[in-house]
């Protein structure tokens, strides 16, 4: 087996930074090198991808977009895993408590996270138009709330940005 790679971000171009997530990139390979990540970080925690919770994952690696999960059991029933809603709720479920995917409330949608072993509080740049979804480092957000706070002990923050990705701005532009 080849050694994993570190991070996504060694791995993947169009991960390193957030910018080029909605730019053109070889997905393919960032979906996979992912998708190993993910399997050697729940395998660290004695954790496994039952074939439904592979193969949402996999759904939802397949672009750098946020997905319902009516979309997702729409895709899990045409493959064959039954139509019960619970199905696909419960594997999207897993998958972001053990920090593989996350959900955009803004669009009350799941993304797959592109850091899965790594412990890190994004801020979420999510494309109105294509809802495109980067992750983009959050920790001098994290700093200036935690400054702004004024002794509050903040535990959770999530920042999401809703704004157009290059190409849609392109594309209200032209
Ligand atoms: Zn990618
Ligand atoms: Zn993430
Ligand atoms: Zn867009």
């Amino acid at each position: 087996m080849p050694p994993l790679p570190k991070t996504a971000h060694d791995a993947c171009p169009g991960c390193a930074t957030p910018g080029l997530a909605f730019a053109p990139h070889d997905h393919a390979r960032c979906a996979g090198d992912v998708m190993a990540l993910a399997e050697a970080h729940l395998a660290a925690g004695g954790q496994r991808l039952t074939p439904v919770r592979r193969r949402t994952l996999e759904i939802l690696l397949e672009t750098h977009r946020a997905m319902g999960a009516y979309d997702v059991l729409e895709r899990l029933a045409a493959e064959g895993f039954g139509r019960q809603p619970p199905v696909a709720y419960r594997a999207l479920e897993f998958l972001e408590e053990h920090g593989l995917a996350h959900r955009i409330r803004r669009l009350n949608a799941f993304a797959a996270c592109m850091h899965p072993a790594e412990d890190h509080a994004p801020v979420f740049l999510i494309c109105r138009a294509c809802h495109s979804v980067a992750e983009a480092e959050g920790g001098g957000v994290g700093a200036a709330l935690t400054a702004a706070a004024g002794g509050f002990a903040v535990e959770r923050m999530t920042v999401e940005a809703l704004g157009l990705c290059p190409a849609c701005q392109g594309a209200a532009h032209g």
